[in-house]
C-alpha cells in the first residue's frame, strides 16, 4: 500500500527548481504543506480513485503471477 502511494504522488507532485506544483491541476506555487492542503481539500477523490485504480492494478498483477 505504501508503494502505492509512492508511485502516485510522484504523478500528483509536480518539483521544480525547487518549487512545488499541483500535478493534477497544474496549479503553484505551493509550498509542502500548501500542496498538501491543496490536494486534500481539491483532489481528495481523485486521489482516491488512483489509489483504489493502481491497487487493483497491483492485485491483478500479482495474482496473475500466482495463477501462473
Ligand atoms: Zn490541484
Amino acid at each position: 500500500m505504501r508503494r502505492v502511494v509512492g508511485s502516485i504522488s510522484s504523478e500528483i507532485v509536480v518539483s521544480r527548481d525547487g518549487l512545488l506544483y499541483c500535478g493534477i491541476c497544474k496549479r503553484g506555487t505551493f509550498t509542502k504543506r500548501g500542496l498538501y492542503l491543496h490536494l486534500l481539500r481539491v483532489h481528495r477523490d481523485e486521489i482516491l480513485e488512483m489509489v483504489e485504480e493502481k491497487s487493483r492494478r497491483i492485485k491483478r498483477f500479482y495474482s496473475g503471477l500466482y495463477n501462473g
